[in-house]
This record gives C-alpha cells, structure tokens and sequence, in this order.
C-alpha cells in the first residue's frame, strides 16, 4: 500500500494503485468537472481576446474580463457627470 494525499481534498489515504491521485471517486469527478469549467472559462476568455469587442458608449477597446457592453468608464451614468460637474462649477462661482 501507498500512502498518499488527495489532490482534491487532501486528505491522506492508502491506495495500491501508484497513479491514484484522489481519495474517491466524489474527489476526481469534482476534480474533473472543476478542470472542464476551467478550460471552458478559459476559451471563453480566448474567445474574447480574438473577438475584439468595444464599448457600446464610448468605442473604446473592452477589457476581455468585462461581461458589460460598456466599458468601466461608461458604466457610471453620464448624465449624473455632467450634473456633477455642473454643481462643481457652480461652487467654484460661488466663490468668486
Ligand atoms: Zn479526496
Ligand atoms: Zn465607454
């Protein structure tokens, strides 16, 4: 008997066979399903890369990271900048 520890759980367990890398068959399923969405995720991002996608707002290239059709700098409302800035402005006259 080997003894080893799983690559999933990490726990210790006693195994003949000297490839076994996890402790069940719970462990490498969920293991296995863990790599899946993670080459999944991945291709998903590869994808991305290849398509460039630009923001629906501005134009301006997305991050391949960014679920949104806009981009960070568009996501807050425009409108609410201009009037910001408008109330800015006229603090700044009010000093004068
Ligand atoms: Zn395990
Ligand atoms: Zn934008």
């Amino acid at each position: 008997m080997i003894s080893k520890h799983c690559e999933w759980c990490d726990h210790s367990f006693q195994t003949k066979i000297s490839y076994q890398i996890y402790c069940s068959a719970e462990c490498r399923e969920a293991a296995t399903k863990e790599k899946i969405m993670h080459n999944y995720f991945l291709k998903q991002v590869k994808k991305r890369f290849e398509k460039k996608r630009t923001c629906k707002s501005c134009g301006s290239l997305l991050s391949a990271y960014n679920d949104s059709q806009t981009c960070f700098m568009c996501v807050s409302n425009p409108t609410d900048v201009s009037k910001a800035l408008k109330e800015m402005k006229g603090l700044m006259n009010e000093d004068k």
